[in-house]
């Protein structure tokens, strides 16, 4: 039997409540399967360990990390803490220090969800979204200087580097062609930034050749927000920045409905070290500890890790389930209009998957 070790980091809010829903659904969906299991280790790193010892995460956190098969993440964040602290310190930490340089997400409008576009273009939505990860706009380049005075000057520089470019457009080629369409927008910004992204589109030109079974186009930034919302059908996989796919990302979830649903992987493709899943919502403290926190966005993000770790079938019998429930219109949390805890859509989807293999 195929045993998978996953670091189960609950974190703060509603993370330990939904990781551990996820947990209990994927032990489900292994029990049907037979083929393979988890063996699961919690950590309780976040916000509370802080307030206890000063750190978001032990000093030695990556090294016991290091030898999971992967990484299930809750949510990071707290009131009485600074941001910088409780993202950098913990999330972040682990993204760079493992070098998860794609930051992957899929959005899907559910059946029986509803968004906020027309039906008909609702239904359209079908895309990826492969963020950069690693440098870009967020590589903490820059500085200030005359600090309070009247001339005071505060800089981001954005760095691109070719292999950073090069590697991040090389994963969406490959998550294009595996997908029906084998369609890939390059998302860009070269009309108004003349370096960084001029090289950005030189290098993506190259690597897109390199796929002639590829359908490419590029698009401004700016442009991608109408078409996203005018043409849902027209895009499929897309590439961008670590800004600009950012604010992409979030513009995608708003149009899928509630924010408790949706899922994201932080990649390292090279498979060196371990990768990390996580729903996209934060910490939701105003529902904590109410046990009704939304778990759907941590099942799909459990799918994501089961097709990262090979467990494709296993993968897709999950989503299957989550959208048995959903379309059923039950057992929906109430940020979905129901009236269920997070216990009950989690008995349905267990459920469901146990049905699904019936
Ligand atoms: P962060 O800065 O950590 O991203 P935030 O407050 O900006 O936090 P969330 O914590 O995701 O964002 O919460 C935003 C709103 O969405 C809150 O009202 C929260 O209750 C709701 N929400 C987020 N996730 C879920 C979920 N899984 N189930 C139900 N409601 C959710």
């Amino acid at each position: 039997m195929r045993r998978h070790r996953i670091a189960a980091i609950g974190g703060d809010g509603i993370g330990p409540e939904v990781v551990a829903a996820a947990c209990r659904v994927l032990d489900a969906v292994a029990a049907t399967d037979g083929g393979h299991g988890f063996a699961f280790e919690s950590f309780d790193w976040g916000s509370d360990l802080y307030r206890r010892t000063g750190r978001m995460m032990p000093k030695d956190g990556l090294r016991r990390l290091e030898g999971f098969d992967a990484i299930l993440f809750g949510a990071v964040g707290a009131p009485d803490i600074p941001d910088h602290i409780t993202l950098w310190d913990l999330r972040l930490a682990i993204c760079q220090g493992f070098d998860q340089y794609a930051n992957v997400r899929p959005t899907r409008l559910l059946p029986g969800v509803s968004g906020p576009l027309r039906p008909e273009l609702g239904a359209q939505i079908d895309w990826v979204i492969v963020r950069e990860n690693s440098e870009g706009e967020y590589a903490g380049v820059g500085g200030r200087a005359h600090r309070g005075l009247p001339i005071e000057v505060g800089m981001d520089v954005a760095v691109f580097t070719r292999a950073g470019v090069e590697r991040i457009c090389r994963h969406a080629c490959e998550i294009a062609m595996s997908r029906p369409r084998r369609r890939l927008t390059v998302v860009t910004k070269s009309n108004a930034q003349r370096h960084g992204m001029v090289m950005w589109d030189e290098v993506c030109a190259g690597v897109t050749a390199q796929y002639p079974d590829l359908q490419v186009d590029k698009m401004l930034v700016d442009a991608m927000t109408a078409r996203m919302v005018m043409k849902p059908g027209t895009i499929d996989t897309v590439v961008a920045t670590n800004l600009h796919a950012d604010i992409l990302s979030d513009l995608a979830s708003a149009l899928c409905g509630s924010l408790g649903i949706g899922a994201t992987g932080n990649v390292d493709p090279s498979r060196k070290r371990p990768s990390m899943f996580e729903p996209i919502h934060g910490s939701a403290f105003d529902i904590t500890g109410k046990g009704i926190a939304n778990p759907l966005g941590a099942f799909w993000t459990a799918s994501m890790m089961l097709d990262h770790l090979g467990e494709g079938a296993a993968a897709k019998r999950l989503m299957a389930a989550v959208e048995t429930v959903t379309a059923r219109g039950e057992a929906l949390t109430p940020d979905l209009g129901g009236s269920a805890t997070t216990e009950q859509m989690t008995d349905a989807v267990i459920a469901a998957v146990s049905g699904a293999n019936a």
